[in-house]
């Protein structure tokens, strides 16, 4: 397990003492749109429970990711993104990431590059 804190943002999203602009919710997780947007569309998709990285995620989470990735083309469905979106998961500070509590960024509405920066 990482030993950054498990009580981040999102937790505080999930329990309702921050506000979010959520757009999808189930039992498993929950998807609210990123307060810095770097696209037309970037939302960001989490599970309720915390696992901090995506790399601290054990066999006894699959079906929590496979639920996640499930939820991914509902979500897009559902915004009317889902001819051409982008999925990001930042794993760790060196990847980027800045929040520690595992999120897929879904992103769309803009031309793409590749390689990702
Ligand atoms: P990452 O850098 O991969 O950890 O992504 C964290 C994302 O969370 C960033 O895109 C932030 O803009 C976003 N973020 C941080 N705080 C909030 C918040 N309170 N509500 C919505 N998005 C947030």
């Amino acid at each position: 397990m990482s030993d950054k804190p498990s009580d981040t943002v999102f937790s505080k999203i999930i329990r309702r003492e921050l506000p979010a602009d959520i757009v999808y919710e189930d039992e498993i997780c929950i998807c609210f749109k990123d307060i810095m947007p770097v696209a037309p569309v970037h939302l960001l998709l989490i599970p309720k429970k915390c696992i901090p990285r995506l790399s601290d995620a054990t066999a006894s989470d699959s079906e929590l990711l496979g639920h996640l990735m499930s939820k991914v083309g509902v979500i897009a469905k559902l915004q009317g993104i889902d001819d051409a979106f982008r999925v990001v998961v930042n794993n760790g500070a060196g990847a980027c990431q800045t929040v520690f509590h595992l999120h897929l960024h879904i992103i769309a509405g803009r031309a793409m590059s590749w390689p990702p920066g």
